[in-house]
């Protein structure tokens, strides 16, 4: 990954956020507070003119996170900046996507503790890693996201606000692993080929 296409891919996570705003935070509003959309707007708004003119894959991804930690309250803000700032890390250490996407999945584990099945971010982030690493495709891993955000529907939530409605948090999709979803699919469609 280069500095373009991560710029390009922070471009297009925000137009599809700004496109989805409504059905994130509907998404949300079934199981929690109903500002994951809004949340996530702020965010990568606020992202797009931070990013501007930075020359490494490595530092656009690190400052796209550490953007997000000072904009976005709510678990997403932390979470989704933890992780691109350690993507961001990854790639200025010379590792490739696949360990940045790792090190993104670390740093989601680490700060909020869930587990696969637990019905968040992890449920959509886990499964996109395991096949980027088998395929080194991002349609790959934006497909994995995809199917494991429709996976959680069947899932209780363990973590999270959602956490607090028990067994209610059945039968509906989780706001967190469908952003994820999201935003590989625009990885997916920014990246060439
Ligand atoms: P808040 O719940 O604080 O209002 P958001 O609505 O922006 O924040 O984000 C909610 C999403 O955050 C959930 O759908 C879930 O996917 C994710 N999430 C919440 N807690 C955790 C956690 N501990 N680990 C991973 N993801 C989490
Ligand atoms: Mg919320
Ligand atoms: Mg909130």
């Amino acid at each position: 990954m280069d500095s373009t296409l991560a710029q390009t891919w922070l471009r297009a996570v925000a137009a599809a956020v700004d496109h989805r705003q409504q059905e994130l935070t509907e998404l949300d509003a079934a199981i929690g507070d109903g500002d994951h959309g809004s949340n996530l707007h702020r965010g990568f708004t606020a992202v797009l003119p931070a990013i501007e003119g930075l020359d490494s894959a490595g530092a656009v991804l690190t400052k796209a996170g550490s953007t997000l930690i000072s904009k976005v309250g709510g678990a997403s803000g932390p979470l989704y900046g933890k992780a691109f700032r350690a993507m961001g890390g990854t790639l200025t250490e010379g590792g490739d996507f696949g360990a940045a996407l790792a090190a993104g999945l670390a740093a989601i584990e680490k700060l909020g503790g869930a587990a696969p099945g637990d019905k968040t971010i992890v449920d959509a982030w886990a499964p996109a890693l395991a096949a980027f690493e088998r395929t080194g495709s991002y349609a790959d891993a934006a497909a994995a996201a995809e199917q494991g955000a429709l996976d959680t529907v069947p899932l209780q939530a363990r973590k999270g606000r959602a956490s607090y409605l028990g067994p209610r948090s059945v039968g509906h999709q989780d706001p967190g692993a469908t952003s994820t979803a999201l935003i590989l699919r625009a990885l997916a469609d920014s990246a060439p080929g």
